[in-house]
């Protein structure tokens, strides 16, 4: 029995070993992307749910690789978040999102405002906050087409960096939206004193819909909540003409999903959007 469990060690040790060498070549390897500029943002639009108009688009990265093809996000973000290269990655982002939208304003394309992700390293690192600002300053775009969003769980964290960059965020006139809400721990309270604009109703409520009777319990609160507060509130991840309905029955005000459309390239969404537009 020991030999045996020897040998478990040997080879977990091992798994070990491959995985954190894969790591690093990982990391080597996203260090030169960012420097090659492979990083690439599809968009996503947003709709509102009572009248079909665009309120807005969410830039979501992905690597576009030489051999491999385009790598989704949740294969390069946590290494990037690990290695402090969120850092660099994230400053790309604001620059590509900001710039693309500035021409889409020039060109005289609606698309209401461009949502960027900013991960909880963004945040503790607290480059970001100067980073948005220098986006915006040399891309000329208007601070109220760029929306920030950040998770519930780092929104609700009172002690760390979030405060600040939320403040920043509120003093520059960038919107705010609490992504993924529904999933952390909640201050509900704290909600009200936080200078957010809309609610992201996360994937997890959705999907169950309209069927799963404790889901939609979940969904409808937090809709309420959102319109009671005031604040937007977009259900993310729908897939059916029945969530919609369900989600506007519950006073969801917006939505983004692939029953509108999946993210598309930025050469794209100017066709996609006007496709949307159309009744
Ligand atoms: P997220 O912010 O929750 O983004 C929504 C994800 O749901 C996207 O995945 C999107 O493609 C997917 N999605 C949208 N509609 C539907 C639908 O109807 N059904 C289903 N099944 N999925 C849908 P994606 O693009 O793979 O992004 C995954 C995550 O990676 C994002 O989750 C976000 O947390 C992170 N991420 C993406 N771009 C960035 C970025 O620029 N910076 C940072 N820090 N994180 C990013
Ligand atoms: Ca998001
Ligand atoms: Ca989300
Ligand atoms: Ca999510």
């Amino acid at each position: 029995a020991k030999a045996a469990g020897g040998d478990t060690w040997r080879v977990y040790s091992q798994e070990q070993t491959a995985l954190a060498t894969d790591r690093v070549r990982l990391t080597a390897r996203l260090r030169e992307a960012i420097e090659r500029d492979e990083l690439v943002l599809h968009y996503q639009p947003q709709i509102g749910l009572d009248d079909g108009r665009i309120i807005g688009v969410e830039a979501l990265v992905r690597w576009q690789h030489p051999e491999s093809g385009l790598i989704p996000p949740d294969r390069f973000i946590p290494v990037a978040e690990d290695s402090g290269l969120i850092v660099g990655l994230g400053e790309r982002v604001l620059q590509k999102a900001c710039h693309q939208a500035r021409e889409w304003l020039d060109c005289g394309v609606d698309f209401g405002h461009v949502a960027v992700n900013i991960s909880a390293a963004q945040i503790r690192r607290s480059t970001v906050a100067p980073q948005v600002k220098v986006a915006l300053a040399e891309s000329g775009l208007p601070p109220h087409c760029l929306q920030a969003e950040i998770t519930e769980s780092i929104a609700m964290d009172r002690r760390g960096e979030a405060p600040a960059f939320l403040q920043a965020m509120q003093e520059l006139g960038v919107r705010l939206a609490m992504d993924d809400f529904g999933t952390g721990y909640s201050s509900l309270g704290y909600l009200r004193d936080l200078p957010f604009d809309t609610l992201k109703v996360d994937r997890l409520f959705v999907r169950p819909l309209p069927e799963s009777a404790p889901d939609a319990a979940i969904a409808e609160a937090i809709c309420t909540l959102g319109c009671r507060l005031g604040l937007e509130v977009l259900a993310e991840g729908v897939e059916t003409p029945a969530q919609a309905d369900t989600l506007r029955g519950f006073g969801c005000t917006s939505a983004q999903g692939f029953l509108y459309s999946r993210p598309v390239p930025a050469e794209q969404l100017p066709a996609t959007l006007s496709e949307l537009a159309e009744p």
